[in-house]
């Protein structure tokens, strides 16, 4: 194969896994944003199931001041009801003192249902805690991840940069060129394989002769359509010669 056209190969591969690499590390804030978010909405379901069972005890402590203030009346009723003179006062006692029995029942039905209520909430307030420290975990663990695979990244880019500067500066500076060009102008892929008669990347068929000179790898040609330098890899029917249509 032409020196030229190996070189090349090997440098689209460096060049094509550093920007691959470059980009899972371009993506790593927005992981990260994920995990916060993550450990956040965590955070954000202890405080709101939490929220809720005060506000429980809040209105449980207010309906148990109610009826210790209707308790007390209901005392001073009985001790009126043996003060009355009339039937009419007697009878006007009792509808007061059973209201206010009434009113006792109602409230510590209440309190029965806020106790019952503030018991769910007491485990919602384990289950949501239990699921943050899996949270904290997860987001920890992920963060590792990152951070590992980051410095992996950066180090798998810095090895190839010496073996890149070395390709380039063996390559002959008309052909270096020609892929430089290409490459900035294809998202950077400027070398591509041709399999079966067609550039495998812009998926146009080559003219017989052009792909012909290909399977020979001695030359840098260019593809008509897309103009990525080609070469030919091998394939199938690698040994037979394309008919000339
Ligand atoms: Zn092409």
């Amino acid at each position: 194969m032409n020196a030229d056209l190996t070189r090349l190969i090997r440098l689209q591969q460096l060049e094509t896994a550093a920007d691959e690499a470059r980009r899972t590390i371009a993506d790593h804030p927005a992981r990260t944003q994920a995990l916060d978010a993550r450990l956040q909405a965590a955070r954000d379901a202890v405080a709101d199931v939490k929220a809720k069972l005060a506000a429980a005890s809040d209105k449980r402590r207010a309906e148990e001041k109610e009826v210790a203030g209707v308790q007390t009346r209901l005392a001073k009723y009985k001790d009126q009801l043996l003060e009355v003179k009339t039937n009419r006062e007697y009878t006007a006692m009792l509808h007061e003192i059973e209201t206010a029995q009434n009113d006792i029942r109602t409230r510590e039905d209440r309190i029965l249902e806020i106790m019952m209520e503030s018991d769910e909430l007491t485990a919602g307030v384990r289950k949501s805690e239990a699921e943050l420290k899996t949270a904290e975990q997860e987001v920890a663990a992920g963060r590792a991840v990152l951070e590992t695979e980051k410095a992996g990244l950066e180090a798998a880019i810095e090895r190839t940069t010496a073996e890149r500067e070395k390709l380039v500066s063996d390559i002959d500076r008309h052909v270096l060129a020609i892929f430089e060009t290409t490459a900035k102008g294809r998202k950077g892929v400027a070398v591509a394989e041709a399999r079966d008669g067609l550039c495998t990347i812009c998926h146009v068929r080559l003219r017989p002769q052009v792909f012909n000179e290909v399977r020979k790898n001695e030359s840098i040609i260019q593809c008509d359509s897309c103009r990525r330098i080609l070469y030919f890899a091998g394939s199938a029917e690698a040994s037979a010669p394309v008919s000339q249509l």
